[in-house]
This record gives structure tokens, sequence and C-alpha cells, in this order.
């Protein structure tokens, strides 16, 4: 069993949205009231017993008593007594904001323990506390709608919340498993629902004949040993642009103003969309390729490494001395924006459930050697585009060389010999 999450954005009117605010902020003044009482009884428990840090632990060895998981459970019937208004909030919610401070907390006791210095759990402010967690069926239900699908064949649902109200959601990917929890989750306007399903094992693709190597790189998103590219988005250098103007836009607003929150929104819901834009172009291609390919080969990043900064170089009078900084910066930035490890990451989590393999290698040299003659030739700046090899002549893109080297190396590393790879652009 493994457990996976979908993510689907809601459509809530007016009045539903604004209760879901209130939960939120309940829910947060729950958890920092709740916090206070664990700090205070923190604070008293370790001035008289230094060495026992977790509060379970001291309850156990000195008999007093503690503020814990259960005893703040146990508090919650009391609090809604005395707050009414927190009657209208399920009661597994409620459960679940003392869980999340249990979690911080028995993070932070194991961060003592192992020697570390680390901070208190916080409290949380407006924009910090943004969801809020049904642990398991009780307080929400699916229910189908009267007409269930649109033009594109989408499938809608209404979610309906006790003593809430009912959201909208487009089921644009399919919802499957078994549901164990429902998070409402709150990013700048909008709003989301996230479901966690167990799913079970997951049936494997039948076996496919073909490999592919694959070198990601800054002119080409990737490369494939069968002489293919997969570009890289414009959309996202046009987002990007959009994104800088906003910003600057923000700069020139008066702090406190409306017209200020405003422009944060914007400039939240253009982050926004550029994340997704990335995630859903990542997802798609990881998945192609996972369909096709029985071995895929990628080289391994964290031998690349080349998102690391030069380090600074000083001279004689420990100025800072030009080391190219600014310059890889840039590259570094197409690199992070090209999300090669993310990809790596999709890549390699869906072939695991399809059954496929991913061979990561070492990635010394894949540019420089002919992947035909197997001859190493002069090293190659970022400009050459070209392999034009002087041993055997041939001539190749030079990303689909490195692809190809790449998959060599995978087969290497199989030893199942090099079969012989052809470009068949
Ligand atoms: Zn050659």
């Amino acid at each position: 069993m493994r457990i996976t999450a979908y993510k689907y954005r809601i459509y809530a009117n007016k009045a539903t949205t604004e209760k879901l605010y209130r939960v939120l902020d309940r829910c947060r003044e729950l958890y920092n009231a709740g916090l206070q009482e664990r700090r205070d009884a923190y604070e008293m428990g370790i001035k008289r017993h230094p060495n026992y840090y977790d509060d379970e632990q001291r309850k156990q060895l000195t008999g007093e008593h503690a503020i814990g998981y259960y005893e703040q459970k146990r508090e919650l019937a009391g609090i809604k007594e005395e707050r009414p208004e927190y009657q209208d909030i399920a009661s597994h919610v409620l459960q679940d904001v003392i869980l999340r401070l249990k979690r911080a907390f028995d993070g932070f006791f194991r961060r003592v323990q192992n020697g570390e210095k680390p901070g208190y759990p916080r409290f949380q402010g407006h924009n910090r506390y943004n969801s809020f967690t049904y642990p398991d069926r009780a307080g929400w239900k699916l229910e189908a709608r009267e007409r269930p699908t649109d033009k594109k064949g989408v499938v809608k649902v209404n979610l309906h919340l006790s003593k809430l109200g009912t959201v909208k959601l487009h089921l644009h990917r399919d919802l499957s498993g078994t549901i164990k929890t429902l998070t409402i989750k709150r990013e700048g306007e909008y709003w989301y629902a996230v479901f966690t399903c167990e799913v079970g094992k997951p049936e494997a693709l039948p076996v496919s004949h073909e490999d592919v190597g694959i070198d990601l790189g800054v002119t080409h998103f990737a490369a494939l040993s069968t002489g293919e590219f997969i570009e890289n988005q414009r959309y996202y250098r046009r987002a990007e642009r959009r994104l800088k103007k906003l910003q600057k836009a923000l700069s020139r607003k008066k702090r406190g103003s409306h017209r200020r929150k405003k422009a944060v929104q914007a400039v939240a819901k253009a982050h926004r969309k550029i994340r997704n834009q990335r995630a859903d172009f990542l997802h798609k291609e990881s998945h192609k390729l996972v369909n096709q390919y029985q071995v895929i080969a990628l080289e391994d990043l964290r031998v690349k490494n080349l998102t690391k900064a030069p380090a600074p170089k000083q001279d004689e009078n420990e100025q800072y001395l030009p080391n190219g900084a600014s310059a890889k910066a840039g590259l570094n930035k197409s690199i992070l924006d090209a999300g090669w490890s993310t990809f790596t990451e999709m890549v390699s989590v869906k072939a695991a459930s399809a059954g496929r393999m991913v061979i990561l290698v070492d990635p010394c040299k894949t540019s420089q050697v002919c992947s035909q003659c197997h001859r190493e030739g002069p090293h190659k700046d970022l400009t050459e585009r070209v392999h034009s090899c002087m041993h055997c002549g041939v001539v190749l893109d030079r990303d689909t060389n490195a692809a190809i080297n790449i998959l060599q190396s995978a087969h290497k590393q199989l030893s199942v010999g090099t079969r012989p790879t052809r470009v068949t652009a």
C-alpha cells in the first residue's frame, strides 16, 4: 500500500468562503493557545528537571502533570462549551490541530535530544496557518452533481463540509484508492481540497523493448538518444517577465494599503501559475518516457552538481574578484528553471510503479567522448552545439551524442554489453 495525494481547486460561494476563513482562524487560535500552554508547562518542567526534555518522559519519570497530546485533546470538550463558536467545527478537525502541535513538539524534543539547538515551535500568524484537516471520513462527503461532466469530459462533484456548506470540485485527475484524509488549504485567495488516498500496488506496464538515454540540458530541456528533443517551455520566460513587472508594481505600493494587498495577491497568483504550469509539463513529459521505454538512463545530478555557486575569490586587499559567478548564476537559473531534479524524481517515481528501470550514470565526459567510436575528443564549451568526431568523422548534435553515451553507460552498468545505439533522426 502507498499513500498518494490528490489536490483539486475548490469553488465556494461568498458565505462559505467566509466560513472557511473563520474555521482557519479558530484553528490557528486553538493552535496558538495550545502552544502557549505547552510552552509554559515545558519551561516550568525543565527548570525542575533539566534532563527530561520530553513532556511525556517527564511525566513518567516524576509523576508530575504534563501537558501532552492526550491532555490537550481532553480539554477540547470544555473549550467547545465555553466558546460556542468552536461547535461549528468538526471535532476531528480540532483534534488534528492538537496533533499538529504534538508533531511540532515531537520534532523539537527529538532535535534537543540529538544535541541540536532547535527553534521553539512557533506561534502561527494569519499567513502561515493556511490549512485544516479532516483526519478521516467524518464531517464531509462527496456528492454527485446533476450534470456530472462538462464539455471536455471533466468530472464535477460537490464536496459537502458539514456546518460549512457545499463547494464545487473539478476532478481533472481521477481520484482513486481509499480516501484517508481531507485537507482544506488556502493558497493566496484560492482554496484547495487535498485528499490523501491509500492505493494498492499499481499494475506494472507490459515490458518495453526500447531503452533511452536522456541528456538534460539548457538549449533543449532534454535530448534523447533517439535523436528527439524535449524543448523548454517558452511561455515560462513570458510568465517570468510578467512576474517581474508585477513585483516592480508591488514595490511602489504603500505599506498597509489596499492596493498593496491587491498587488501581493497578483504576485502570488503569477507564482502559482508558473509553478502549476511547470509541474504539469514535467508530469506529462516524464509520463510519456515511462510509458515508452523500459530502461531510462539519466545523468546523476548529485555528481553533476552544476548548480553549486563558485566560491568567492579575494585578492590580497581582500577585494572580491570577478569569479564568473553572475554569468554562471544566469546558467544556474536556467538549470533551476528547467527543474532537472524534479524531473529525475518524477521519472523515478513513475518508473518504480510501472515496473520500469531508471539508471543514473556518472556524467563525466559524456559530451567529449564520441558515442560511435568511443574515442575522446577535445573539451567542448557550451557554445559548441555539434559533435563532429575527429576520429571517425560522425556528425551529431552535441546533446544527442551525450544522450547516447548516457544510455551506453547505463547498459554497461546493467552488464548487458553495449547494444548498438542508432540515431533514427
Ligand atoms: Zn567517433
